[in-house]
């Protein structure tokens, strides 16, 4: 895991952000910079050096995980020693994560760190996140296996009757049985009607002929999230969810084909949505197109027609569109894509045909 290349391109931003160093108290970041993967721990990161803390109870996992750090795992409030530390390495003016870092928190440091001037910078290691490395990318394409599969799965366990809660639940074990350690968010699965709230909790509905499916999960291994969602029908579908599946279908590889290192986010957004605006379905595309994946479910680039991000080659984001029917159902495919040098490459391997089950 190369932690250090990480930490060396973080440390040299800081110069142009005008701080000797970066005081990095999200724990997706920190995972990203160290290799923790406790639930408490900051990171003092800059050209200088960098320094790791935790508390007491990480003393020994933070061990194994983070040996190549000057560690404090410490009962103690730790910002008594992340002012030494700080010290230590010269640091005058400390740059915080203005997005992380609660009033609170941040009042506490003023008065901590005697001496340190604190400066807010902006989402710096989430913007180097965007872009995967090789090994992210491996673990990402694993996770993907595993939400392929379960995938296979659920379509063999869908029968009259089954309830959203109990077919969610089939879907979790499923991913896991393939490899994931956990599901990367609450499984959605809408039947019939209920497929028209694009992020519909599953409840106690029952499964019935004709019903179209809408299902939006994925596995989560060693930290890397997943997201797919696919919509099947049960049985013979209503005419316009056939059609509204093929115009989703095209929008969704118009947004895709439209996934080049250096487009800009709203412009592949643009060019999924118009598709379904063509269709006569543009009011009912309701959400942004797509997000990254990765240490976090929902990260950057943002594809959305009203943000201004650019993606990077070597991004992984997910190309999204749906179009919801109130009363009638809706349907959403959902696929993560690296942006290769030479275009978009989808890590999945699932149909985006309709399944007629
Ligand atoms: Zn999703
Ligand atoms: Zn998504």
């Amino acid at each position: 895991m190369d932690h250090v290349t990480r930490r060396n391109a973080l440390a040299e931003r800081c110069a142009d952000l005008e701080v000797d160093a970066l005081l990095v108290s999200k724990l997706a970041n920190v995972r990203y910079l160290t290799g923790f993967t406790g639930s408490s721990a900051t990171a003092l990161v800059g050209p200088a050096g960098s320094v790791f803390f935790t508390d007491g109870r990480y003393d020994e996992q933070s061990r194994h995980e983070v040996p190549d750090l000057p560690r404090v795992a410490s009962m103690q409030d730790p910002a008594g020693a992340i002012l030494e530390h700080a010290r230590g390495l010269g640091v005058q003016r400390l740059g915080f994560e203005r997005q992380a870092v609660t009033v609170a928190q941040f009042e506490r440091w003023e008065e901590r760190f005697e001496g340190l001037r604190l400066a807010g910078v902006g989402e710096e290691v989430e913007r180097l996140r965007w872009t995967k490395d090789a090994e992210e990318l491996g673990t990402l394409r694993s996770a993907q296996e595993a939400t392929d599969r379960a995938f296979e799965d659920i379509l063999d366990l869908l029968v009259v009757g089954i309830t959203e809660r109990q077919a969610a639940a089939q879907l979790e074990l499923a991913m896991a049985r393939h490899g994931a350690d956990a599901s990367s968010f609450d499984v959605i699965m809408a039947f019939g009607e209920h497929a028209a709230e694009p992020h519909h909790r599953p409840c106690h509905r029952a499964l019935a002929e004709g019903d179209i499916i809408k299902m939006d999960f994925g596995a989560l291994v060693d930290g890397y999230h997943t997201d797919m969602t696919r919509t099947v029908a049960f049985g013979e579908p209503v005419a316009e969810l056939r059609k509204v599946h093929d115009v989703v279908a095209a929008a969704q590889q118009a947004g895709i084909d439209a996934l080049r290192p250096g487009v800009r986010a709203a412009d592949v957004d643009h060019a999924s949505r118009s598709v379904i605006e063509d269709a006569g379905y543009g009011d009912r595309f309701t959400h942004g197109l797509g997000h990254g994946v990765g240490l976090e479910i929902h990260e950057g680039p943002s594809l959305r027609l009203d943000g201004d991000d650019i993606v990077p080659a070597g991004a992984v984001v997910t190309v999204e569109p749906g179009v919801y029917l109130p009363g009638l159902g809706g349907v959403r495919i959902e696929d993560a894509v690296q942006v290769g040098e030479d275009g978009p490459n989808p890590l999945g391997v699932s149909t985006r045909e309709l399944i007629e089950l």
